[in-house]
């Protein structure tokens, strides 16, 4: 058996490490077309930063440390430039020596994973323009940074990898602004959720331009580029990073006549086996199936790189996995704070037209007494009819990982808020809270699925006729101070059983507090009497 991998990076090593572990006589080739193969790209951000010091922590490996370990053959700087299907081979220009030859497969396995989108805007070609996906992007930015001393970066994009790089830019003492055509940055959450991360963003100092279209980039001699953007002031910068997400490496599949979806990812069945029985297909190249709605997604992420490598070598190797989708568990660092989430959103709900539910809790990370406790807000989505959870997402200073990585996996199980109010996790002061915040979740929720109290989001309140309800916040006075919502009834929650007879009885009472607690405890005394 001959194996030729394409692309030598997540999605390529993990297959060729599994497909050496299932057959240790399989003939293993890889091609790779950057100068560096197993290269820990999710850490490219942090060595600008200076946070991972050593640059060849970022390197995993090398072709000979490959070849020694797993006897691969390594070509980097080789780039497959066809696939001949028919005659079962790819054609691989050797880029060192500008030579081109044809090397033979029994089996292919494509990873040439997502390229970086550049904005078709004027001035995206500058020499102060950068992109971040690759060692050598990384090279040249820190290049940049050394030998110019800017004193200012525009990060366009503000997903996963543009906050990275707004942080660790930040980190080298720069001035550093974020535009971003969404109202909101990382766009896989929740825009009530995002703007803890913008208040926590700005706190850092990170100028935010929001809902704002990049429209120039205008360069002038003296080395400063003017930003252009619609609907906002423009403002001068020193250099760019483009992060406005990225587009499948799909070009060598589509000349081959593979079939490939609507957004351009390669079509692949639950073994990863695409519409050409001998070519496999993993990584951000290929389009998969949502497990909770059945929607057809390309999620570009490392953990179903790996996890999809490691399956299309099993399949090959004569072991039938079958790969159940990806529902996109995901978390980035954003200065102090994480964000993290998995499965489905409140807006991806309204877009699809799916019933949902949410509810969101704002408990300590850990035990308050303990030191060190921080607030987390944790908002989970659910099917009203059942109470299946959909998606959960989390920020905070501490634990926002781990609530998530427990709900991906109660999503995996298909369980219920029903169910997390059952779960036991694992307590003590320093790590979190008898009743912990998934617990507290599932609580809230299933109260609320019960009938035991109602809640309702901003959202909703917005959509309301401002006559049929009445606000009312049941916080201590001196809170307020903090903020509060105009015209709203102001009575503590420690007073309200006495002064029953100000709330109005024509009219829907509304409770708000700080978090929600005391609002859940207001409603109860309320719908009791
Ligand atoms: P890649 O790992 O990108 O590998 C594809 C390789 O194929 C490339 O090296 C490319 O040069 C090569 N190639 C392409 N075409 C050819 C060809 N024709 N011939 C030969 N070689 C070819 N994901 C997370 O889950 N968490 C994170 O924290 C995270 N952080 C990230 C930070 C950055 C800066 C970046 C860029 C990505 C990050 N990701 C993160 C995403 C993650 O790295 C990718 O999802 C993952 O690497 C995809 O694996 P892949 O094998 O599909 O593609």
């Amino acid at each position: 058996m001959k194996l030729v991998i394409v692309g030598g990076v997540a999605g390529g090593a993990s297959a060729a490490a599994r497909a050496r572990r299932l057959n240790e006589d399989a003939e293993i080739v890889i091609f790779e077309k950057g100068p560096y193969v197993s290269f820990a790209n999710c850490g490219l951000p942090y060595h600008i930063g200076g946070v991972i010091k050593n640059r060849g922590e970022l390197l995993l490996h090398t072709p000979k440390s490959l070849k020694d370990r797993f006897n691969f053959d390594v070509h980097v700087k080789h780039e497959v430039t066809k696939i001949n299907v028919d005659g079962h081979t790819v054609t691989v220009r050797n880029l060192l020596k500008d030579e081109e030859f044809e090397e033979t497969y029994d089996k292919l396995i494509l990873s040439p994973g997502a390229r970086a989108f550049i904005p078709p805007v004027s001035g995206a070609d500058g020499d102060n323009v950068f992109t971040l996906k690759t060692i050598p992007e990384m090279d040249s930015i820190k290049d940049f940074i050394e030998k110019k001393t800017p004193k200012h970066a525009t990060v366009i994009g503000g997903g996963y990898i543009g906050i990275e790089a707004a942080e660790n830019l930040k980190e080298r003492g720069l001035e550093v602004a974020v535009v971003e055509m969404a109202p909101q940055v990382m766009t896989p959450v929740d825009e009530d959720m995002a703007a803890i991360l913008h208040e926590h963003i700005r706190l850092h100092d990170v100028k935010l331009h929001l809902g704002v279209k990049l429209k120039a980039l205008e360069h002038s001699a003296n080395g400063r580029t003017k930003v252009v953007v619609d609907g906002a002031p423009s403002f001068d910068t020193d250099f760019i990073v483009m992060a406005v997400g990225v587009r499948p490496e799909n070009s060598l599949a589509k000349n081959a006549g593979l079939e490939i979806g609507p957004r351009g990812g390669i079509v692949v069945d639950d073994t990863m086996k695409t519409s050409s029985p001998d070519i496999y297909a993993v990584g951000d190249v290929v389009q998969v199936s949502d497990p909770v709605t059945g929607n057809l997604v390309q999620i570009p992420l490392a953990s179903p790189a790996n996890r999809q490598g490691r399956l299309a070598a099993d399949n090959i190797f004569g072991r039938e996995v079958h790969y159940r989708g990806t529902m996109g568990t995901a978390i980035c660092k954003v200065f102090d704070m994480a964000v993290a989430t998995t499965g489905q959103t409140e807006k991806a709900c309204i877009r699809d037209k799916r019933p949902f539910k949410t509810m969101t809790v704002h408990p300590m990370s850990h035990t308050s007494y303990y030191p060190g406790a921080c607030r987390l807000s944790l908002k989970i989505v659910f099917d009203p009819r059942t109470g299946t959870l959909l998606g959960a997402q989390s920020i905070g200073v501490d634990g926002a990982d781990k609530r998530i990585d427990v709900l991906a996996t109660a999503i995996t199980a298909k369980m219920t808020v029903f169910d997390l109010e059952h779960l036991e996790l694992c307590y003590a002061p320093p790590y979190g809270a008898a009743k912990d915040p998934v617990n507290l979740a599932g609580f809230a929720a299933a109260n609320m699925l019960r009938g035991d109290h109602q809640a309702i989001t901003v959202r909703e309140l917005d959509e309301l006729k401002k006559d049929s309800y009445v606000l009312l916040d049941i916080r201590r006075p001196e809170e307020r101070a903090a903020g509060v919502i105009e015209g709203t009834l102001e009575i503590p929650l420690c007073q309200l059983r006495d002064r029953l007879e100000e709330l109005p009885k024509d009219k829907e009472v509304i409770i708000y507090c700080a978090i929600g607690h005391r609002g859940y405890i207001g409603q109860r005394i309320l719908s009791q009497k």
